[in-house]
């Protein structure tokens, strides 16, 4: 597996670990605080720009950290406002990070792998294996270049919420992405509060019980995508090593412990998983922890290497929610953001990669 090159982001120490950092260094813990604030709340993107640190603290911190490990390749802004960004890493490899303007605030869909494992048969992220592992900082460094854009432009505009729903599985890159959550909800910081924050997973049973016992109030969201292993199966692989019954049972053991909602993702696809017995065996899945289960029926994007799919008819979409309905279950369609600028997952990265392949073809 690569590892990142170059020197760490800042951005990938919490505040414990900052302190510990500079007193570990000979440095006073006060400075530690400053160098929060500079970061989280003047929000500066070089260690220079530090006004009250010495020369010689704002050269250590040069040796050791950047600031900012995130190349900014493509901007793309959508009818909606939407806006979509393709960032390169240190080591060269590709990520995306999506900001969708939201009636209740601004949200921001963060990357947490190059590349996914997972293998789902609709999703782009899944067609590349995973390269690495996205550092904490380089989770990080996506919400502070998407405020860096709203700090330019001095409307007063602050990443309210966030969905860890881009490329990547994030409970596959646990601790960084549990380390990201702790940076961006930090009060003195960024103060992204953890009910805004929504961590979406394919389904990995063990690491739900994990995340279980956090004690954030982190919002999760399962991939469910069908209602039976069937189904589920010949859309993601992973069913195979966690089938419904294992993920439900790790469920109810999250809603036990926590209490909490839990949204269900369903892409709805057309006759592979919107049929009405489709939405009557999902309702009898979901009816024993009903109060609890919210459903989000999503439109598929399309994807030109997954073309065995295609999207749903509206009617199809609209009968199945009222099956589900009529049955208890909550459920919303899901508005859709972007669509004239690939904003589904992965899609601008590998169009961005094809034309990269096609380049180094010519010559
Ligand atoms: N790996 C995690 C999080 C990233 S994917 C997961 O699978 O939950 C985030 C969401 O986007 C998932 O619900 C995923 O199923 C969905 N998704 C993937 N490809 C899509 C596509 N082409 N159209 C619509 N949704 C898609
Ligand atoms: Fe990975 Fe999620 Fe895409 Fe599946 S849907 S391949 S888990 S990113």
């Amino acid at each position: 597996m690569k590892k990142p090159t170059t020197k760490p982001s800042i951005y990938g120490l919490n505040k414990e670990e900052l302190i510990n950092w500079f007193i570990e260094n000979g440095e006073k813990k006060f400075r530690a605080t400053q160098v929060w604030e500079w970061l989280y709340e003047k929000r500066v993107s070089e260690f220079e720009q530090m006004t009250n640190l010495s020369k010689d603290l704002i050269a250590k911190l040069e040796e050791h950290f950047v600031v900012n490990p995130l190349k900014q390749l493509v901007v793309q802004e959508a009818s909606d406002g939407t806006v979509k960004y393709l960032f390169e890493l240190p080591d060269k490899l590709m990520i995306e990070t999506v900001l969708m303007r939201q009636e209740y605030g601004m949200s921001v869909c963060v990357t947490t792998q190059v590349g996914c494992n997972i293998g789902c048969t609709f999703c782009a992220s899944g067609l590349l294996r995973k390269q690495r592992d996205l550092t904490t900082g380089e989770i990080v460094a996506q919400i502070m270049l998407v405020q860096h854009y709203f700090d330019e432009r001095g409307q007063g505009d602050r990443v309210s919420h966030v969905v860890v729903m881009g490329i990547g599985e994030p409970f596959d890159n646990y601790d960084n992405v549990m380390n990201f959550i702790q940076v961006i909800n930090d009060p003195k910081g960024l103060a992204i509060g953890a009910r805004h924050i929504t961590v979406s997973t394919s389904g990995l049973a063990r690491k739900i019980k994990e995340f279980a016992n956090n004690g954030l109030q982190v919002n999760l969201a399962i991939s469910l995508h069908a209602p039976n292993n069937e189904v589920r199966s010949s859309m993601m692989r992973i069913n195979k090593s966690y089938p419904i019954e294992v993920l439900m049972e790790a469920i109810d053991e999250y809603i036990e412990k926590t209490n909490r909602r839990v949204t269900f993702e369903y892409i709805m696809l057309n006759n592979v998983n919107d049929r009405p017995h489709h939405a009557k065996e999902l309702a009898a899945l979901l009816e024993d922890k009903k109060k609890l289960a919210y459903v989000n029926l999503i439109p598929y994007n399309p994807v030109s290497e997954h073309d065995q799919y295609s999207r749903s008819d509206k009617a199809d979409v609209l009968r199945f929610y009222d099956i589900l309905k009529r049955n208890g279950i909550n459920c919303v369609i899901r508005k859709e953001h972007g669509t004239d600028i690939d904003a589904a997952c992965g899609q601008l990265r590998s169009k961005k990669m094809q034309e990269q392949k096609k380049q180094k073809q010519r010559a």
